[in-house]
């Protein structure tokens, strides 16, 4: 058996960021820059009024309460037609243009109108800035924003269209295939035969593929036949940029997904000192244009096969996509032993499906989630996490354990409280 961490860093050793290209920022959503983004523009592009208001000079506040004739009203998208002049006002409107001559707000709850919206009575002292949000108070011409490596979020985006940029260049996302193998499988409803499961990995590995931010490609399901395998491989590696199989990598006489890797790329068959997810096979294969085209080969049982996405295919995809080293890994968080997770010594360490959730004061707990035999799915389907329990006996209840989040904890308190009861 390897640790983890070699099997990892043998993992990420084969996966490299995918070539850039120009991408429409419309289509970019979520993929990963591959070079710095540099302002153009001041963001906001003019001096604009943050509250509904008047426009003043603030000096013409002195003293207040005072009395200001309205010369003019000013929306957003409608500049003034003339500057303001000393002792007026200009009633504006979020958003709208601050009025040359012009130096503060005052919001409208803080003033009076007067004689049929001609004056205004200014309750208060204004002073200059007040409510202004000044040109390029957000952004500057020059600001690098953004660099290689660095995720296109939604708030990215708006950055980016707020400066009127319509193009980027981006990693694109890997397309990566997902087969599954084994005679004893059989897609969708419709009665089993002896001996028969359904095939349950395929759905899962590519939509854990789709929230890894890939884009999945389905390459079906394939039966203990050399032929087919190979077929498979072959279709897989040609269309994708990554090939992700389920099944025939354990010890067995049938699994035929070994001696066909073997033959079709160069491959490394590890034992990874964990469970669930003891099998691993990772190598890279050949495409007919020669790109060298990453290809996980993952155990069948379906929990396994889901912990071995979450530790080894989904860093090595990120890195693919773009990511930087520290956005590759499920994060780690400190969480609470709420019962104990005990377990037996066996020179692994151990990844309990677990419930976590947060407590009133933001301290995750967590529960296991049920069965933890690497066959049942439900208690994963429960899970918002794995509790990584090294070596040993486990934890007692109260201890302190790591958990890698699979989704978003649980929250407790108000926010539980408020929500409605299911
Ligand atoms: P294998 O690694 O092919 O020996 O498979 C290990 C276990 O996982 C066996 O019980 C298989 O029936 C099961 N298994 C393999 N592939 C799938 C799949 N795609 N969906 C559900 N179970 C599977
Ligand atoms: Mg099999």
């Amino acid at each position: 058996m390897i640790p983890l961490e070699e099997a990892v860093a043998h993992v990420l050793a084969g996966c490299h960021p995918l070539p850039p290209r120009t991408v429409p920022l419309a289509a970019a959503a979520g993929l990963v820059l591959a070079g710095d983004v540099v302002a153009t523009e001041a963001v906001p592009p003019f001096a604009n009024t943050a509250m509904d208001g008047y426009a003043v000079r603030a000096a013409d506040t002195a003293g207040a309460p005072v009395v200001l004739p309205v010369v003019a009203e000013v929306a957003a998208g409608h500049p003034a037609a003339r500057p303001l002049g000393p002792g007026e006002a200009v009633r504006i409107f979020t958003g709208a243009p601050l009025p040359e001559g012009a130096d503060a707000v005052v919001p409208v709850e803080r003033t009076e109108r007067l004689e049929g919206g001609r004056a205004v009575r200014i309750e208060v002292e204004a002073r200059p800035g007040d409510h202004v949000r000044e040109a390029g108070e957000d952004l500057r011409p020059g600001d690098r924003l953004f660099g290689p490596g660095d995720e296109l979020t939604p708030a990215r985006v708006g950055v980016l269209a707020s400066l009127g940029v319509g193009e980027v260049a981006a990693h694109p996302r890997p397309r990566v295939g997902v087969l599954s193998t084994g005679d004893e499988l059989v897609e969708g409803p419709g009665p089993l035969r002896p001996g028969q499961i359904r095939d349950s990995n395929r759905p899962t590995l590519l939509a854990l593929a789709a929230r890894a931010g890939v884009e999945p490609v389905d390459l079906g399901h394939v039966p203990d036949d050399e032929e087919a395998i190979t077929a498979a491989f072959r279709r897989g590696t040609a269309e994708c940029d990554a090939v992700l199989s389920s099944g025939g990598v354990s010890m067995g006489d049938t699994d035929l997904v070994k001696v066909v890797l073997d033959r079709l790329g160069r491959m490394r068959w590890m034992q990874v000192a964990i469970r669930p997810a003891k099998p691993l096979a990772f190598g890279v294969v050949p495409a007919p244009d020669g790109r060298e085209v990453p290809v996980f080969g993952l155990p069948g049982n379906p929990v396994s096969s889901m912990v071995s996405f979450a530790l080894f295919a989904r860093p090595g995809l990120r890195r693919m996509a773009g990511h930087r080293d520290d956005r590759l890994h499920l994060p780690r968080w400190r969480a609470v032993a709420a019962e104990p997770l005990p377990r037996r010594p066996d020179g692994k360490v151990h990844f309990v499906r677990v419930t976590v959730e947060s407590d009133e004061d933001g301290r995750l707990r967590v529960r296991s989630a049920g069965g933890q035999g690497s066959h049942q799915l439900g208690a994963m389907a429960r899970a918002d996490g794995l509790a990584v329990l090294p070596d040993g006996e486990g934890a007692a209840a109260g201890d302190e354990v790591v958990v890698l989040l699979l989704g978003e904890p649980r929250a407790a308190g108000p926010g539980a409280a408020a929500a409605p009861a299911p």
